[in-house]
């Protein structure tokens, strides 16, 4: 049955297809001018009933453990399989090269732990027409991060080998076999950004590129919001190949999620009820403990449709959870008339990092997960008692 925002059950995440293909046609207008291969982090938007779609217009998925790389080699048939994690489990790892066409190690020492297996998988894959390629992932030690959350080149991070210690095990033949590179220093940031980082990753690994077959530069790419410079990454990425492209021709790997499926999504909630304490206050069917843990974690303070900044406009409301967390508040909007019980509120750009983090503590349950197109609304999914009473026991 399709239905519309006012007659969905909520909570529920709409994702809007008509914008993810916006997206989708701004990626692939950068695979095809800069010959850059485009992924889908699955991290940040998993959504596979989409995946057929996405994978008509990106190169494949990358993934951060087994499951994500099962996800997409299940889901998105036909395309690259790539695969990082700071540390692999014994017993996932040859799974996990038949599964991948890329798998990125964190350091040297899994490297060596792993390159044996590596080999044997790979020359059984070969056979069968199928490849496996290895690489490191590097800390370049630069990046422009505020929110130490997400900054992975924090003093003391854990996620990529520094560039000394890279060296040192490349001149030292401890990384034979490896074929390529990864970083991943950024966080919705633009094509300046990525520029004044390649002047450092060119600086120190010019001479280690010109004998790889590729570069993964990571996610955190923001290309698909309005003030994105397109046209600089194009140039940035043809301008890299042609300096690192020596032994052979350099293959340069992105890996976005966020710019996937941003602004391609909303939460539809309902207004539970309304009480005050020194101010309004509204309770909503959904939490941003569960269902948007970002504006807690990051934290911000997600858009609501037609809504004002507080003291915009002249009726004001603090909107909760259903959660007992104290903490488990959205934000302070205000409106132009006075809410009512059982009113429909729109979350802005909930397709990202939030369908892939929701939780059900506190017995919460799972917000519906739909698509809207030509206008119309189809739920695809909900969730009830045996979700929250399976993942326990
Ligand atoms: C998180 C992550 C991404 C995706 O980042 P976005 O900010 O969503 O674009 C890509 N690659 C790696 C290794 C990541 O950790």
């Amino acid at each position: 049955m399709t239905q519309n925002i006012n007659t969905i059950h909520t909570p529920c995440y709409v994702v809007q297809e008509e914008k993810l293909i916006e997206n989708l046609k701004v990626l692939s207008y950068v695979q095809k001018k800069s010959g850059a291969h485009v992924l889908l982090a699955q991290k940040a938007f998993s959504m596979y009933k989409e995946y057929p779609l996405i994978g008509r217009y990106l190169s494949g998925t990358t993934a951060s453990g087994l499951y994500e790389a099962r996800l997409g080699r299940e889901e998105m048939p036909g395309r690259e399989v790539h695969v990082y994690s700071p540390a692999y489990r014994k017993e996932d790892m040859e799974e996990i090269f038949f599964t991948c066409d890329h798998v990125i190690f964190n350091t040297p020492n899994q490297w060596k732990q792993y390159k044996a297996l590596a080999q044997t998988v790979r020359a059984k894959k070969e056979k069968q027409g199928e490849s496996l390629s290895c690489g490191i992932r590097v800390n370049p030690g630069y990046s422009e991060i505020e929110t130490d959350l997400y900054n992975p080149c924090i003093s003391g991070s854990r996620l990529g080998t520094p560039t000394g210690q890279f060296l040192e095990a490349w001149e030292s033949g401890d990384l034979e076999g490896i074929e390529g590179i990864h970083f991943h220093t950024l966080c919705e940031q633009g094509a300046d950004v990525l520029e004044r980082t390649l002047e450092v990753v060119k600086r120190d690994y010019t001479p280690v590129l010109k004998q790889l077959k590729w570069l993964n530069m990571g996610g955190g790419h923001h290309i698909t919001r309005k003030d994105y410079d397109v046209e600089r990454l194009i140039r940035l990425i043809n301008q890299l190949r042609e300096a690192c492209s020596e032994a052979s021709p350099l293959t340069i790997y992105l890996e976005p999620g966020e710019a996937v499926a941003l602004q391609a999504g909303i939460l539809v909630t309902s207004v539970l009820d309304i009480m005050e304490n020194g101010k309004k206050l509204a309770i909503l069917d959904t939490s941003a403990a569960c269902h948007m843990p970002d504006v807690l974690e990051m934290p911000y303070r997600p858009e609501i449709l037609g809504a004002g900044m507080p003291g915009e406009k002249p009726y004001e409301y603090t909107f909760g959870g259903p959660t007992c967390l104290a903490g488990d508040v959205i934000g302070t909007y205000s409106f132009d008339r006075e809410l009512q019980i059982g009113d429909r509120l729109v979350f802005c750009d909930m397709a990202i990092y939030s369908l892939v983090k929701n939780n059900t503590f506190n017995g919460m349950p799972l917000p519906d997960i739909a698509i809207e197109r030509n206008g119309t609304i189809e739920c695809i999914k909900q969730f009830g008692y045996d979700d929250f009473k399976g993942r326990l026991s």
